[in-house]
C-alpha cells in the first residue's frame, strides 16, 4: 500500500503527488521545485544484481548523467586551430555528436548537456542541487566527476572560487546550501575529505593517518569510515578554509609519493544528522486517548550523507602498463577505475554479480551505484580531436551509468534519545506538579483540621454549659416533686391508715377459725385412722395365729396356705397404705398446728400494733408470704418429738410418693424456720437433704419449699454461719444459682433470692459467690419483677456491699467491688430511689458500702450513683443512713472533687 511505505519511509517534505510507475503505484519522493526526473525506462531492481543491498521498497531514482564540454584552453587554440571539434553539443536536445570523421558522427543523449559556456552556477543547479537536496530530506546522494585529466573535473567539483565567486565548484555551494537550509540547534553538518591513492584511503584532514580502513555494517550493509577525521561545519568560511587545507595536504603527499592530483581521487563525504518530528500521528491514534494526553509527537532522527567524488584521471584506465615505470600505480588507480567501470557495467546490463568488494572506490561507492542514494554523474570531456578515443570512451562510461537504477530511501531512524530526553523533561514537569499538588493538599488537610478542631471544642464548649443548665434546672425540679410527693404521701398516710389495720384483723379472724376448725376435722381422722390400724394389725395377729395352727395341723394342705398367703401380702399392702396415709396426716397435721401457731401469733402482733418488721427475711410457710417468726416458739412444734420425728421426715423425703415428700420437706422447712430446731435439722443431715431436692426434683413446689428452709438455715442465727459454709461446700451455691435461673414462681424466686441473700453476707463466701454466679444469679432474679424478690436482691446485695467495705477496711481487699465487675451498679442506681421503703433502704445502705471504698469512687460517678448518694444525704427519712451518706461523701476525695465540678454542695 502507497500510504504504509510512505509511512515507513518517512513523509517526505512537500507532499508530492502519487505517480504511478511500470503500472505500480509505488509514490515517488517528493523534492523542492524539482522536475519529475525519472525516464520511462523500465525499473530495474533484482535483488542478486543490485550493487548494494537494497531494501525491500523505495523510490526508483535513476543514475543522472550530465556531459560537459570544457573550452579549448591555450594550448587547444594554438595546436586545433586548424580543426574543428571533435563533439558538437545540442544542448536544446540533450545531445552530443562525436565525430567520426568529416562525414559521420554518433549521437547521444544525456539527462544534461553543458557546453563549453555553461557556468558552474548552471551545473551546479543541474548535476548537484537536486541530490543536495535529496540530501537535506534525508536521503544519500552522490555527485561524482568522471573524465580524462585536464577535461576539468576539479573545476567543476572542487573548484574553491578564491577570487572569482561565480568560479565556484560543487562542494562549495553544495556546502552552501547545505548550511542554509539545516537548523543550528537541531541539526549537524560533518565532513570527511579523504584521499583513494593505490587503494589506500588517506585523510586529507589529518595527513598522519593515512590507511583508513573500511568498516561494513554487517546488519545494513552500510560502509562508514571511522578512522577518518570527522569535523562538524558552522558556517561557510570554515568549510571553505578546511577544504583548502585538504588541498594543501593533497599536494604535500602527493609530492611525498612522487605523484600528480589527477592520479588519486578525492572524496569529499558531507555527513547531515537532521531532527525532524514525524506528522503522521498512527502512535497517538493507536494510543486512542489522544483527548488526555498531550499528543505525544514522533522524534525521528535523519542522517543522510553526500559523497562528492572528484576521480583520477579516466585516461589511465586505458593506458595501463603503456608507460612502464608508472606501471604499478597504473594499476593500483585503474583497480578502483576498472571496477568501477565493471560495477556500472555489470547494473547497466543486470547481471547477477555485480564485484563491489574489487575495489576500494567500488566499496566506498557501493550505495551510490545500484544503492540507495541519488546519484549524478557528471563527465567531462574536452573538445580536441587529439583525444577523440579517451573523450569516446568517457561517453561510453556515461551512456552506461544512464542505465544505473538506484532505489532512494530516507536514511530515518527513530529518535529514541531525544524521546527519552522529551519523556524525561515531561516526567520531571509531572513530578514537581504532583509534589506541589501534595504539599498542597497537605496544607489544605492541616488547615481543615485545625477549623474542624476549633469548632468541636467551641461545641463542646456550649455543650457543657448547656448541660450545666439543664442539670440545674432538673435539679431543682427534681427536688420539688420530690417535695410534693412526701406531702401527698403523708396526707394519704393520715387519711387510710385506721382502716387498714382494721381490715387485717378481720382477715385474721377469719383465718385463724377455718385453721382451727380444719385440725379438729384432721385430729378426728387421725383418731379413726389410728383405730383402724390398730383392728388391722390385731386382725393380723390373728391371722398369723391361725397358720402357725394351720401349719402344725399340716392337714390344710398348700392349697390353704397358698390363699392365706395371698391374703397375708395384701393386709400387709394395706397396712403400709395406711401408715403412709397416717405419715402424710400426721405431716399436714404438724403443719396445720404451725400455720395456725402463726397465725395466732401474727394477730398477736397486730393487734398489738406491731408494723412489720423493717429488715424482711423469707421464712416459708406454704409458701404464703408470713411474718418473721423466729423470735418464737412454737408450741404445737415443739410437742413434735423433734429427734424421733427428724429421723423420719428425712426418710419421707426419700418416699416414692411425691405426695408424702411435698409434705415431709414442707414439715421440714416449718422446723427450720426455728432457730433452736436449725442446729439439730442440719446433723441430722438435713440441709443435705435439702439441697439433694434442689438437685433432683422438677417439681416447682419442692424446690421453692427446699429453697425456703436452706435460706432459713443460712439464716443469721447461732448457727448460720457454719450453716451457709455448709450449704457452700456442698454445692448449694450453684444449685441455688440453677435455681434462680430456672425458676418463674416468684414464690420460688423469693426463696432462692432470700438464701443466696442471707449467703452474701458471710464474708467468707464472697469470693465464691462471685466466681459461681451467685451475683449474677441474685440480679437475674429481677427480671420477675415482683417486690418480695426485688426487696430480697437488694438486701443480698445490701449484705454483699457491707462484707466488702468491712473487708476494705480491715485492708483484706483492695480491688474493685466485686458487685460492680458483675454490673450490679445499674440496677442499683436505678432501684436507689425504689417506692418500696425495704428496697430502697437496702439500696441505700448498699449504696453507702460501695461509696465507703475509694477503687469504687470513678464507676459510681460514671454510673450515676453519685447523684443517688447525694439524693440520700439530702432526703433519706432515716437519719442514720443521711449522716452515713453525707460522711461517706464528704470521705470520699474523688466524690468531693466531683461534686466541686458539678457545683453540688
Ligand atoms: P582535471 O581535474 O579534469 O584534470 P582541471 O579541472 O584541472 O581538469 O582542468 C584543467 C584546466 O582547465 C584548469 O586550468 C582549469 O581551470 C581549466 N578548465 C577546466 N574546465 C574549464 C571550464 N569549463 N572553463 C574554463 N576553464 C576550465
Ligand atoms: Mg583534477
Amino acid at each position: 500500500m502507497a500510504s504504509s511505505a510512505a509511512s515507513r519511509n518517512g513523509a517526505p517534505r512537500g507532499g508530492g503527488g502519487a505517480r504511478s510507475l511500470a503500472g505500480g503505484n509505488l509514490r515517488s519522493s517528493s523534492y523542492k521545485s524539482r522536475p519529475s526526473q525519472l525516464p520511462g525506462s523500465t525499473l530495474r531492481r533484482s535483488s542478486t544484481g543490485s550493487f548494494a543491498a537494497a531494501g525491500d521498497d523505495g523510490v526508483p531514482g535513476r543514475v543522472r548523467v550530465a556531459v560537459r564540454l570544457r573550452p579549448r584552453n591555450a594550448e587547444e587554440m594554438v595546436a586545433d586551430a586548424d580543426f574543428a571539434d571533435c563533439v558538437e553539443v545540442q544542448p536544446e536536445l540533450k545531445r552530443l555528436k562525436l565525430r567520426k570523421n568529416n562525414w559521420d558522427s554518433d549521437t547521444y543523449e544525456f539527462d544534461e548537456v553543458l557546453t563549453e559556456f555553461a557556468s558552474q552556477k548552471r551545473v551546479y543547479e543541474v548535476v548537484a542541487k537536486p541530490v543536495v537536496e535529496s540530501v537535506l530530506d534525508g536521503y544519500n546522494g552522490t555527485v561524482m566527476a568522471y573524465g580524462q585529466t585536464g577535461t576539468g573535473k576539479t573545476f567543476t567539483v572542487g573548484h574553491l572560487g578564491d577570487g572569482d565567486t561565480a568560479s565556484r565548484g560543487i562542494m562549495v555551494r553544495a556546502m552552501e546550501d547545505i548550511l542554509a537550509d539545516v537548523a543550528p540547534e537541531t541539526d549537524s553538518v560533518s565532513v570527511s575529505y579523504l584521499q583513494l591513492y593505490m587503494e589506500a584511503i588517506q585523510d586529507l584532514l589529518d595527513p598522519t593517518n593515512d590507511n583508513i580502513s573500511i568498516v561494513e555494517d554487517p546488519k545494513t550493509g552500510d560502509v562508514s569510515l571511522p578512522g577518518a577525521t570527522l569535523l562538524e561545519i558552522r558556517d561557510q568560511q570554515s568549510f571553505v578554509e578546511l577544504l583548502s587545507i585538504g588541498e594543501a595536504h593533497r599536494i604535500a603527499a602527493n609530492t611525498k609519493l612522487n605523484t600528480e592530483s589527477s592520479r588519486s581521487h578525492a572524496i569529499l563525504m558531507v555527513h547531515v544528522k537532521r531532527s525532524v518530528v514525524s506528522q503522521d500521528d498512527t502512535l497517538s491514534i493507536e494510543n486512542g486517548n489522544s483527548s488526555h494526553f498531550v499528543k505525544p509527537l514522533r522524534p525521528l532522527i535523519r542522517k543522510s550523507k553526500l559523497v562528492l567524488v572528484d576521480l583520477a584521471g579516466s585516461e589511465r584506465v586505458h593506458k595501463s602498463g603503456s608507460e612502464g615505470h608508472m606501471l604499478e600505480e597504473a594499476k593500483s588507480i585503474n583497480l578502483s577505475l576498472s571496477a568501477l567501470g565493471k560495477c556500472i557495467n555489470a547494473l547497466a546490463e543486470n547481471c547477477a554479480h555485480v564485484p563491489v568488494r574489487d575495489s576500494k572506490l567500488t566499496r566506498l561507492l557501493k550505495d551510490s551505484f545500484g544503492g540507495t542514494a541519488r546519484t549524478s554523474l557528471i563527465v567531462t570531456i574536452g573538445p580536441s580531436p587529439r583525444h577523440r578515443g579517451e573523450t569516446a570512451s568517457t561517453i561510453q562510461f556515461g551512456q552506461r551509468a544512464m542505465k544505473v537504477e538506484n532505489m532512494l530511501k530516507i536514511k530515518e531512524e527513530f529518535d529514541y534519545k531525544s524521546l527519552s530526553r522529551k519523556l524525561e523533561i515531561q516526567v520531571d514537569k509531572l513530578i514537581a506538579e504532583n509534589e506541589r499538588q501534595q504539599k498542597a493538599y497537605e496544607y489544605e488537610l492541616e488547615r481543615m483540621n485545625q477549623e474542624a478542631q476549633n469548632r468541636i471544642a467551641e461545641v463542646e464548649r456550649n455543650f457543657a454549659e448547656a448541660l450545666e443548665k439543664e442539670r440545674l434546672k432538673c435539679q431543682m425540679e427534681y427536688m420539688e416533686s420530690v417535695k410534693k410527693l412526701e406531702e401527698k404521701m403523708l396526707t394519704n398516710q393520715r387519711k387510710h391508715g385506721s382502716d387498714g389495720i382494721i381490715r387485717n384483723e378481720c382477715n385474721g379472724e377469719d383465718q385463724v377459725v377455718s385453721v382451727s376448725d380444719e385440725v379438729a376435722e384432721v385430729r378426728k381422722l387421725l383418731q379413726n385412722e389410728t383405730q383402724r390400724r390398730k383392728a388391722s394389725e390385731e386382725e393380723v395377729n390373728k391371722l398369723n395365729t391361725r397358720m402357725g395352727q394351720l401349719m402344725q395341723s399340716e392337714a390344710g394342705g398348700d392349697g390353704e396356705i397358698l390363699r392365706i398367703h395371698q391374703l397375708l401380702e395384701v393386709e400387709t399392702q394395706k397396712k403400709k397404705k395406711l401408715e403412709e396415709e397416717v405419715m402424710i396426716l400426721k405431716s399436714q397435721l404438724l403443719q396445720l398446728s404451725y400455720e395456725a401457731d402463726q397465725s395466732r401469733r401474727y394477730m398477736e402482733r397486730v393487734g398489738s400494733g406491731n408494723g412489720l418488721n423493717g429488715t424482711d427475711s423469707p421464712s416459708v410457710n406454704n409458701g404464703e408470704k408470713a411474718p418473721n417468726s423466729r423470735h418464737t416458739t412454737s408450741n404445737c412444734s415443739s410437742k413434735f418429738d423433734l429427734a424421733v420425728g427428724l429421723h423420719q421426715i428425712l426418710s419421707y423425703l426419700e418416699s416414692e410418693d411425691a405426695n408424702v415428700q411435698i409434705h415431709a420437706v414442707k414439715v421440714l422447712a416449718n422446723l427450720a424456720a426455728e432457730e433452736a430446731n436449725q442446729e439439730k435439722i442440719v446433723e441430722a443431715g438435713g440441709l443435705t437433704s435439702l439441697l439433694m431436692l434442689l438437685r433432683k426434683f422438677e417439681d416447682e413446689t419442692v424446690r421453692r419449699v427446699a429453697a425456703g428452709a436452706i435460706a432459713n438455715l443460712a439464716m443469721n442465727g447461732k448457727s448460720s454461719q457454719t450453716n451457709q459454709e455448709l450449704i457452700m461446700t456442698q454445692g448449694g451455691i450453684t444449685l441455688l444459682t440453677m435455681t434462680a435461673a430456672d425458676a418463674e414462681d416468684p414464690q420460688t424466686l423469693r426463696m432462692v433470692a432470700g438464701a443466696i441473700a442471707n449467703l452474701c453476707g458471710n464474708d467468707k463466701l464472697q469470693m465464691k459467690l462471685k466466681s459461681e454466679g451467685g451475683i449474677k444469679a441474685l440480679l437475674g432474679m429481677v427480671r420477675c419483677g415482683h417486690a418480695d424478690v426485688l426487696s430480697q436482691v437488694a438486701r443480698g446485695i445490701a449484705n454483699f456491699a457491707k462484707c466488702e467495705s468491712r473487708a476494705a477496711t480491715q485492708g483484706t481487699k483492695n480491688g474493685r467491688s466485686l458487685l460492680i465487675d458483675d454490673g450490679a451498679l445499674p440496677w442499683i442506681v436505678q432501684n436507689a430511689n425504689n417506692e418500696a421503703a425495704p428496697i430502697r433502704r437496702h439500696i441505700e445502705l448498699a449504696l453507702c458500702h460501695l461509696a465507703q471504698h475509694e477503687v469504687n469512687a470513678k464507676e459510681m460517678i460514671s454510673g450515676g450513683a453519685l447523684w443517688e448518694l447525694v439524693r440520700i444525704s439530702h432526703d433519706c427519712s432515716r437519719e442514720d443512713i443521711r449522716s452515713l451518706a453525707r460522711r461517706t461523701l464528704n470521705s470520699s476525695p474523688t466524690f468531693r472533687s466531683e461534686m466541686r465540678r458539678l457545683r453540688i454542695d
